[in-house]
């Protein structure tokens, strides 16, 4: 077995090791679509779970994520943040914020400091995410730190939970409400570029063979950058 064969089926058996669940929502998860964060809070089984590649990105950030966490105080990391509801942990808290360590590709991270780029919209998924822990924690703003994968160069942004409050507000009752009424939410790819994209729902989704999307991910009508996803995945 060479370094690459021994890589993989570590990350392999780390991956099948038998995991304890919260039994609730994810932070993580929140802009994603809320068909996949209702069938991750039920732990279904999933039909795509990640391959070696993407075991291997994961595994990439979670070094980078490791590093950066340490140059701060063990006491202030992986801060665990629940309610009835929900339940994640936070990288970083200090007195007044949450902050969320984010590791990306060199190539993304150079794209985010374009004068044109607007990382309320691109990165609206880690916005939530980060806010919702400071909110549950009862930290008035949330820190998202980029680190570039290539050459460890650092973006960094600050949003405040009140300006965010009512997002999060319909983001979890839309949630909630699913789950009081065991109702399956409706599909709709939401993350990695919406439903222009279709990316969420084509490539990303570990649901996405499952039956009951078929309809919806068939009538997806990719922009030209994202039909090659719908091929490749299929
Ligand atoms: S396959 Fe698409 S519609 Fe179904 S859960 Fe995943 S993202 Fe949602």
């Amino acid at each position: 077995m060479n370094l690459q064969e021994k890589i993989n089926k570590s990350l392999r058996d780390k991956q099948n090791e038998p995991r304890t669940r919260s039994g609730l929502y994810n932070p993580s998860s929140f802009g994603r679509c809320f068909r996949y964060q209702y069938w991750n809070r039920l732990d279904l089984p999933q039909t795509n779970p990640p391959d070696e590649r993407a075991l291997r990105i994961f595994k990439s950030g979670k070094i980078f994520h490791d590093f950066v966490q340490s140059f701060v105080d063990k006491a202030t990391i992986e801060v665990k943040c629940e309610n009835d509801d929900l339940c994640g942990y936070a990288d970083i808290v200090t007195d007044d914020e949450v902050i969320d360590i984010k590791s990306v590709h060199s190539n993304s991270f150079h794209y985010m400091r374009k004068e044109t780029y607007d990382v309320n919209k691109e990165k609206e998924s880690n916005i939530l995410q980060v806010l919702t822990y400071a909110w549950l924690l009862g930290k008035p703003k949330g820190r998202l730190v980029f680190v570039s994968r290539d050459d460890l160069c650092i973006a960094e942004y600050v949003f405040y939970v009140d300006k965010w409050r009512d997002r999060l507000q319909d983001e979890l009752e839309v949630l909630k409400w699913h789950w009081e009424h065991k109702s399956l939410p409706n599909p709709k790819s939401r993350a990695y570029g919406g439903e222009k994209s279709g990316a969420e729902c084509l490539k990303y989704c570990p649901y996405r063979e499952r039956g009951e999307c078929a309809e919806y991910r068939a009538s997806i009508k990719p922009e030209p950058r994202a039909k090659k996803l719908r091929s490749k995945s299929s």
